[in-house]
């Protein structure tokens, strides 16, 4: 058995980022880049107008100064000739600003005298108002998004704002699930004695999702060596393979030994970590593509915690988003005083709250790796050391946010 921080050493330094494939812009959201993105042109492309007004000469437009109204621009539109000392022009927001003008006085600081004509109502027009220089948001060549971003919707619309409509992504990851227990039926199932639904499947596909993979089930495998081998043969042309249950010391635990026979390589079996102990994790290689096989405990909390500390950071590799658990672990304090005892380092299911903008949490009462009831109204693992255990209220613990989508 080895601690979890070496199990996931071990995770992150097997990963690699899989191979990249080109995405449509529209398609491009939460994808993680694998070339820098640079800017085609400025931005904005030219002087542009902010307000809807008149495009002066500042230092025309004292107050009370009459300007006689040369035309009218809207967006769209370019000004033929410049802009003549005591002339205004008629400016939409989006125009290009007229050269000669060098401010915008809006509407609503000016009067209309006669129908060509304005008279300007706004003491201490300044140089540049209203107007947003060519290239003040961004200069032609200049690096806007790097390689390894994961894309956020405001990055897809700057890759539009710049004309790049494909990039090149890291290849999502595939990953298999495939559930296995001779007492699990289907969601749809109406469970008969002994019998009970198989929930790990839907969660960890949902998880995976969260996590920038396309999840697709195998099923549910009989506790039974050779339909789970042949299970975990088709499994194993993804890019990630996810086992859930029979992982353990149980008679009909045949996970470990199935993989191995089908030369999956072990990292490891069994990690110093409350739920999750039994967790099998190895890598098959063939022909230079590699496939992740990860063992989780069968029981629901378990196969979450599991997901959270070794599948996860595997997914963020693929992926190539790099390690990122950092992100993830953070300090809070206890909302009430807490005992606890156990023998492994324990990730105990709690809800967050904010008090004074600082993270407050609170244990709930969970009953064990089974009770995945208790834990969704879960928003928090509380990490806690082996050992016992004896928080006052207001400890400050670790803890591990759980994603919110
Ligand atoms: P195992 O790891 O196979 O010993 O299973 C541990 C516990 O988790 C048992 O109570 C199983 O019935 C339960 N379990 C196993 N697989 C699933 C599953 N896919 N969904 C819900 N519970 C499961
Ligand atoms: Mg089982």
């Amino acid at each position: 058995m080895i601690e979890i921080e070496k199990a996931q050493q071990i995770v992150l330094e097997h990963a690699r980022a899989l191979p990249a494939e080109m995405v449509s812009l529209w398609a491009a959201a939460g994808r993680v880049l694998c070339d820098d993105v640079t800017s085609d042109s400025d931005s904005p492309p030219f002087d542009k107008a902010l307000m809807d007004g008149y495009a002066v000469r500042a230092a025309d437009a004292v107050a009370g100064a009459e300007l006689d109204v040369a035309g009218s621009l809207t967006a769209g539109q370019v000004a033929t000739c410049p802009l003549q000392p005591r002339q205004a022009v008629r400016i939409m927001t989006g125009a290009p600003v007229p050269t000669g003008a060098d401010a915008v006085v809006m509407f609503e600081h000016t009067e209309a005298v006669g129908v060509d004509r304005v008279r300007i109502r706004q003491a201490d027009v300044k140089v540049g108002q209203n107007i947003l220089p060519k290239g003040a948001s961004m200069k032609r060549g200049e690096m806007l998004l790097p390689a390894g971003r994961q894309l956020r919707p405001i990055d897809v619309g700057l890759l539009a704002e710049v004309g790049q409509t494909a990039v090149r992504v890291t290849r999502k990851p595939e990953v298999a699930i495939l559930a296995t227990g001779d007492e699990l039926v289907e969601p749809e199932a109406i469970p008969q004695p002994g019998q009970i639904r198989n929930s790990n499947a839907a969660m960890l596909a949902a998880l995976a999702s969260t996590a920038g993979a396309d999840a697709r089930s195998l099923g549910i495998a009989r506790d039974e060596p050779s339909e789970l081998e042949r299970l975990v043969r088709h499994g194993l042309a993804s890019d990630v393979l996810l086992l859930t249950g029979g992982v353990s010391m149980g008679d009909r635990d045949y996970v470990p030994q199935v993989l191995e026979r089908l030369a999956v390589r072990r990292l490891f079996h069994g990690v110093n970590v409350k739920p999750g102990k039994p967790i099998w994790c190895g890598l098959y290689e063939q022909e230079g593509r590699q496939c992740w096989v990860f063992g989780l405990p069968g029981n629901p909390v378990s196969s979450l915690v599991c997901f959270e500390l070794f599948v996860r950071p595997a997914l963020d590799m693929l992926c190539g988003r790099g390690d990122r658990r950092a992100e993830r672990f953070g300090k809070a304090r206890l909302a009430v005083p807490f005992e606890h005892r156990a023998d492994r380092v324990t990730y105990y299911p709690a809800t967050a709250s904010f008090y004074d903008g600082q993270p407050r949490v609170r244990p709930l009462n969970w009953k064990g790796s089974a009770d995945l009831r208790t834990l969704a109204d879960a928003t928090a693992l509380l990490v806690i050391p082996s050992g016992t255990i004896c928080w006052p209220l207001g400890e400050e613990v670790g803890v591990y946010w759980l994603p919110s989508r």
